[in-house]
Formats: C-alpha cells, sequence, structure tokens
C-alpha cells in the first residue's frame, strides 16, 4: 500500500465519532464525491472518486466493471470497514432502498451511470443488460 498517498488523503478528512465515519472534508464535484488524481506507476491519469482511490491504495486495482459502495451510506465516508465492492446492480438496490434513486420516467441508467470514472470503459452489454433489470424492478 502507499502509505504517503493513504496519509496525504485522511489529513484531509475528519472523524465523525458517532457513526465511526472518516469524513472528506476537501472539494467534491456535482454529484457530492471528493475526487484526487488517480495515478498508474507514478503517472497522473486523471481524477477519481476519493474512496475509490482508499479502497485501491489498501486493497489494489479495482475492476473497471465494479464500484466501491458506502456500506454506510454516507458517500464522504473514506473509512475502508465501511467500504465494500459491488456491482451496479447491487448499488442501485441499495439506491431504490435509501430513496435516492430516481424513479418513474426519469429513471436513466444511463444517467445513473455517469457516476462512473469518466474513462471506464463500461461493456454495451452490461449497460443494457442492467437498463433491462432496472427497468424491471
Ligand atoms: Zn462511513
Amino acid at each position: 500500500m502507499n502509505n504517503r498517498r493513504f496519509e496525504s488523503i485522511i489529513k484531509k478528512c475528519v472523524k465523525d465519532e458517532n457513526s465511526g465515519c472518516i469524513l472528506w472534508n476537501g472539494a467534491v464535484d456535482k454529484d457530492g464525491y471528493g475526487r484526487v488524481q488517480n495515478s498508474v506507476n507514478g503517472r497522473l491519469t486523471g481524477l477519481t472518486p476519493v474512496h475509490r482511490m482508499i479502497w485501491k491504495l489498501q486493497n489494489g486495482e479495482i475492476e473497471k466493471t465494479m464500484l466501491v459502495r458506502h456500506k454506510c451510506r454516507n458517500k464522504h465516508c473514506c473509512e475502508i470497514t465501511h467500504l465494500e465492492i459491488g456491482t451496479v446492480m447491487e448499488n442501485s438496490e441499495d439506491r431504490r432502498r435509501d430513496g435516492t434513486m430516481p424513479m418513474g420516467e426519469n429513471t436513466d441508467v444511463l444517467q445513473y451511470l455517469k457516476l462512473w470514472p469518466k474513462k471506464s470503459k463500461i461493456p454495451k452489454e452490461m449497460v443494457l443488460s442492467n437498463r433491462e433489470q432496472i427497468v424491471l424492478v
């Protein structure tokens, strides 16, 4: 693990004693997620969500089609024990249950998928099958 990188992120967080969450206190994007520079072999490759970076630093590379989910439901949280790997479907189930998933006519899996890191390549058939499943629920 890259300790220096990990510590530089954690320095920008504050701990919430009640929940145990370690909350990102830096800048956030329009979706409310903290963003940090990603790098591969020391080369900067663009911005990535901070919780995704925390997971990567602790556990290694994440498959492009997988999400890092917040078990605590706080999207600012960087506490590693509050994070888990999941699929788009699992995440949309969370959002539906929590009432944060757009419902009805405006539900559009492509809009939802824009939360994915910009450079992720989502296999077309996966988008289509998820669209199908989400429309059916
Ligand atoms: Zn948390």
